[in-house]
């Protein structure tokens, strides 16, 4: 950290805070200047407390010199991750492409949707069986019964399967029928559920949160990773700006800079960025185009009649379209589907 003092600081301010640093048991660099003073630390951060030090008096900056997250950063593990949900691979030079519906309705609709996104080269089925919902009036899941069915339809097409957890409680349901943890967007900043499912063995994946800047959405993977669970996969899914054209804005620039500042894999989640059924290829394929290693997105029979977000669920022949353009672009950068 580096420490720029005011030029009009006093002689008392500058040892004010040396003394400070000295205290923390960490040792002060001083260089004086003819116009300032420049104090050096190193160590932990946390422990000089930046925002502390940036109101003391005679203080100007604080610099950081370290990204505030360590385990999920590139300096801490240079090779990327490959996060490996029985056998299917997230962060290879493959693709991993999950999809189904938003929520489990009925067996012989997930079933449905499973086999036919399944034949369009997804490997991994997607289904909410406990819908953070806005409304307490909206469909709110079909709970353990949603989970129970999309782990017996799971293992019938050999499909691993994600699912959203809201509640710590319910951990012992999701060690038991889900392969890969959804956290939602809405729980990204639920630190006591990020710290449960850190302690779990099961890969996890991490949704933006709708305000979330990319440092805050990399700490909450840092309270997972920090807690012995390696396996996260993240997923960009659109941020609130003021743009209502579409539901959220997907941040396709979140991609490039996550890779830059981490060895965890990204997938985008281009259905609940646009909110309506006819943007979701278009931003599945920049998605792909910008280097994230899979997608997530929403497929269900009749989106007309689906009980939760309908508008921007695809059909099974919108469906196989995307992955024809997907695949193209794949080719394009270099990866396969
Ligand atoms: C979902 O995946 O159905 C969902 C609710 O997503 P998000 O948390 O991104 O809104
Ligand atoms: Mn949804």
């Amino acid at each position: 950290m580096i420490i720029v003092l005011k030029p009009s600081a006093t002689k008392k301010q500058v040892d004010h805070v040396i003394e400070r640093v000295k205290q923390l048991g960490l040792k002060p660099m001083v260089s004086r200047g003819t116009e300032r003073t420049i104090i050096g630390v190193i160590g932990p951060e946390d422990i000089l407390r930046v925002k502390n030090l940036e109101v003391v008096e005679g203080v100007e900056q604080v610099m950081p010199v370290l990204q505030p997250y360590r385990m999920v950063s590139k300096e801490f593990k240079p090779k990327s991750t490959v996060v490996n949900v029985k056998g299917v691979k997230i962060g290879g030079k493959k693709l991993a492409i999950m999809a189904g519906p938003d929520s489990v309705e009925t067996y012989d609709m997930v079933m449905n949707t499973a086999k036919a996104v399944k034949r369009c080269g997804a490997s991994i089925l997607r289904g909410g069986a406990f819908k953070p919902r806005t409304s307490p009036y909206s469909f709110q899941g079909l709970r353990e019964e949603g989970m129970r069915i999309l782990h017996e339809i799971g293992q019938k097409t050999q499909m691993p399967v994600i699912t959203e957890m809201v509640d710590t409680r319910d951990i012992d349901l999701f060690e038991k029928y889900a392969d890969v943890i959804q956290i939602g967007a809405r729980n990204m900043h639920n630190f006591e559920l990020l710290k449960v499912v850190g302690k779990s063995k099961k890969p996890v994946l991490l949704k933006r949160g709708l305000a979330a800047t990319i440092d805050e959405f990399l700490l909450a993977a840092e309270y997972i990773v920090s807690q012995g669970n390696f396996n996260v996969i993240l997923c960009e899914r659109g941020i609130r700006t003021f743009e209502p054209k579409t539901r959220f804005t997907l941040d396709v620039s979140a991609v490039p800079v996550i890779k830059k500042l981490s060895h965890l894999p990204v997938v985008i989640d281009p259905s609940h960025a646009s909110g309506t059924w006819e943007y979701v290829a278009p931003l599945a394929r920049a998605g792909i185009a910008v280097g994230a290693d899979g997608l997530i997105m929403e497929v269900h029979p009749n989106p007309e009649e689906a009980l939760c977000d309908g508008p921007h669920s695809l059909t099974f022949k919108n469906f196989k379209t995307l992955m024809q353009g997907v695949t193209k672009v794949a080719e394009a950068v270099g990866r396969t589907v």
